[in-house]
C-alpha cells in the first residue's frame, strides 16, 4: 500500500505526522513567493500534490521531484485573457505561451471563437495540451453562423432565437462569456439593441461581456459607453479589451479615457480592462477598407472595384480615414502574412507598393491593399499608438496584461512580437527596467486580477486548495527576445514553469508535458 493511501486511512489527528512522513509530489524550495495577491514576496517553500498546491512556508518532507529556487521569483501561473489560441488542438504544446511563464489561456476572444465549445473542449480533453484552456462564445460566429452570408441588417426574431439559442448552449458547456468584435465582419453590423439582447443570455449565466470596441480611435469614448450599457442592460460585467487609443490624431486621451471609464463605475458599471505591451496592433490588413466594401464576401468586393465609380469612393473613404487619423501615407502598417505573395512578409505597404507597383504614392499604396484583399488578403501590424498612452493604461490597477495572440508556429511570417513576449516584456521593462510596476503587483495583473475577473475559481495564486500553475523566474535575467523585425525567439528566464503540478518547461525547455485542463465556467 502506497504512503498516499496509508495517509487517506489515517484518523486526522494523525495528519500532520504523516504529511511529514508522506512525499509530496512536488516541493519549490528557498524562492522568494509572490502569491499573486499583490502582496509583498516572502521566502518559502511550496508543496504540491496531485496538481493543488499544499502548503506554502517551511516545508520539511521532500517531495518526489526537489526545484532549488534560491535566488528566484516562484508566482502563479500568467493567465492570458486575451488569446486567439483556438489552434491550441494542432499546436498542443503551446510552447511561445509556456515559454514566457503563460499556464492559462482564455480563447474566443474578438468575436470569434469555435461554434460548438462543448466539441472542442472534448477534443482538447482528448489531445491533452500543455496549457489550461477556457474560452468566451464568439458574437461574431454565431452571427455568421446564423445570418448566412447576409449581415448588413438586424437579424429577424428567429434569426435571434437561434443566436441565443446557440449562446446559451455555449454557457451552459462552460464558456466564461461572450466576447464580441465591433470592427470585423459580421460584428460590425450589429447594433447595441441586438448585443444587450443576445448577451441578456450571458448574463444569467454569470459570465462576462468582452469587448474588441467598435472603435478604438476616434470614436472610443462612444465605443466604451456602448460596451457600458450592454452591461448595464444585460447586467453582466465589461472588458475592454486591449484597451488603447490608436491612431496618432488620438494620441494623449488615454488619461482621458481612463477618468471617463470611472465615471460609468461611479455610476455602477463594473469595467475592466487588458492591454499588451507593444505600441504596434495587429489585425488583417483590410482594416483599411470600409466594412460596407467588403460586406457579402470576396466576390461582391471584386464587383464593388470593377465600377469605376464605387472604387474610386472607397478609395476616398480610405484615404479620409488615414488622414482624420493623423497619416500621411501607410508606412506605419506592415504585412505579416500574405498567402498571394510571401515577398510582401516584412515589408510596409509603402515598400510593398514600391515593390509592386514601382510606386509609393498613396494612391499606389491603397490599390495595393485593394488588390492584396481580393487575392486572399494579409495580415498586418499597425504601428499606431504611442508609448505615454501605453504607460497610462499600465499604471491603471483594473489593467491586465494579455498577449491577444495566438499560437505562434516557429519560423512562420513575420507575426507580432507579443505572441512571444508579451508577459516577459512586463517584467523585464516595465517592471524591471523602468520601475513603473512593482514585482508584485505585475504579477497579480496576470494572475489574481484575471482569475477573480473571469472567474476562473482556485486559479492565479500561490495558496494552499489553489491549483498547482507556477511560474520560476529570474527577475533580474527574465527578458522578452521577440521583436517587430525577428519576431521568432521565444522569452527566456522562465527557468521552470508547471502546469496543474507537472513541468512544462524545465530549465528553460519544453518538457513536451501536456498537463493542461480544460477549465469552464462553474454553473451558477
Ligand atoms: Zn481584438
Amino acid at each position: 500500500m502506497s504512503a498516499r493511501r496509508i495517509l487517506l486511512l489515517l484518523p486526522a489527528f494523525a495528519l500532520h505526522f504523516t504529511l511529514h512522513a508522506a512525499d509530496f509530489d512536488l516541493v519549490v524550495r528557498g524562492g522568494r513567493v509572490v502569491d499573486g495577491s499583490g502582496k509583498p514576496a516572502i521566502e518559502a517553500d511550496v508543496a504540491v500534490h496531485n496538481g493543488r498546491i499544499v502548503a506554502v512556508g517551511r516545508v520539511t518532507a521532500k517531495g518526489k521531484v526537489e526545484v532549488d529556487a534560491r535566488g528566484l521569483i516562484v508566482a502563479p501561473g500568467f493567465i492570458d485573457v486575451h488569446t486567439h489560441a483556438e489552434e491550441v488542438d494542432e499546436q498542443p504544446r503551446a510552447e511561445n505561451f509556456v515559454r514566457m511563464g503563460v499556464t492559462t489561456l482564455v480563447l474566443g476572444n474578438c468575436g470569434s471563437s469555435r461554434l460548438d465549445l462543448g466539441k472542442y473542449f472534448a477534443e482538447l480533453a482528448r489531445t491533452n495540451v500543455s496549457v489550461n484552456v477556457a474560452s468566451l462564445i464568439g458574437h461574431g460566429t454565431v452571427r455568421g453562423e446564423v445570418m448566412a452570408g447576409s449581415f448588413r441588417r438586424p437579424p429577424t426574431a428567429a434569426e435571434l432565437a437561434r443566436m441565443k439559442t446557440l449562446i446559451e448552449r455555449a454557457m451552459r458547456e462552460g464558456a466564461l462569456g461572450i466576447s464580441t468584435g465591433l470592427i470585423y465582419l459580421p460584428g460590425t453590423f450589429a447594433t447595441a439593441e441586438e448585443l444587450i439582447e443576445v448577451t441578456k443570455v450571458v448574463g444569467v449565466h454569470g459570465g462576462i461581456y468582452a469587448s474588441h470596441l467598435r472603435s478604438e480611435g476616434e470614436k472610443v469614448f462612444a465605443a466604451v459607453d456602448e460596451a457600458a450599457r450592454i452591461g448595464r442592460e444585460a447586467r453582466l460585467p465589461v472588458q475592454l479589451s486591449h484597451i488603447k487609443v490608436a491612431g496618432r490624431a488620438n494620441w494623449g486621451k488615454a488619461a482621458e479615457l481612463l477618468a471617463h471609464i470611472q465615471r460609468l463605475r461611479d455610476g455602477g458599471a463594473v469595467i475592466t480592462h487588458d492591454q499588451y505591451l507593444y505600441t504596434a496592433s495587429s489585425t488583417s490588413l483590410s482594416q483599411l477598407i470600409p466594412d460596407a466594401a467588403r460586406e457579402g464576401g470576396v466576390p461582391a468586393f471584386q464587383k464593388r472595384l470593377a465600377a469605376g465609380e464605387q472604387k474610386s469612393a472607397i478609395l476616398a473613404q480610405m484615404k479620409e480615414r488615414l488622414t482624420r487619423n493623423g497619416y500621411t501615407n501607410c508606412a506605419h502598417v506592415v504585412i505579416t502574412t500574405c498567402k498571394s505573395d510571401k515577398t510582401l512578409e516584412g515589408l510596409s505597404v509603402v515598400e510593398a507598393a514600391r515593390l509592386r507597383r514601382k510606386s509609393e504614392t498613396l494612391d499606389a499604396q491603397l490599390e495595393l491593399v485593394l488588390e492584396i484583399e481580393t487575392n486572399g488578403g494579409a495580415g498586418a501590424i499597425f504601428h499606431g499608438m504611442s508609448e505615454e498612452d501605453l504607460r497610462v493604461f499600465l499604471a491603471d490597477p483594473r489593467t491586465m496584461f494579455a498577449s491577444d495572440s495566438g499560437v505562434r508556429q516557429f519560423g512562420e511570417g513575420v507575426p507580432h512580437p507579443r505572441g512571444y513576449g508579451n508577459n516577459a516584456r512586463v517584467l523585464a521593462r516595465y517592471v524591471r527596467e523602468l520601475k513603473l510596476l512593482t514585482l508584485e503587483e505585475s504579477v497579480r495583473r496576470m494572475t489574481a486580477l484575471p482569475a477573480a475577473t473571469f472567474q476562473l475559481k482556485g486559479r492565479g495564486q500561490i495558496k494552499e486548495g489553489f491549483a498547482a500553475d507556477l511560474v520560476v523566474f529570474d527577475s533580474e535575467k527574465v527578458r522578452d527576445n521577440s521583436t517587430f523585425e525577428k519576431p521568432h525567439a521565444y522569452a527566456t528566464g522562465f527557468r521552470h514553469v508547471f502546469v496543474n503540478g507537472v513541468a512544462v518547461v524545465r530549465d528553460d525547455k519544453h518538457t513536451a508535458a501536456r498537463s493542461g485542463q480544460v477549465l469552464r465556467r462553474a454553473p451558477r
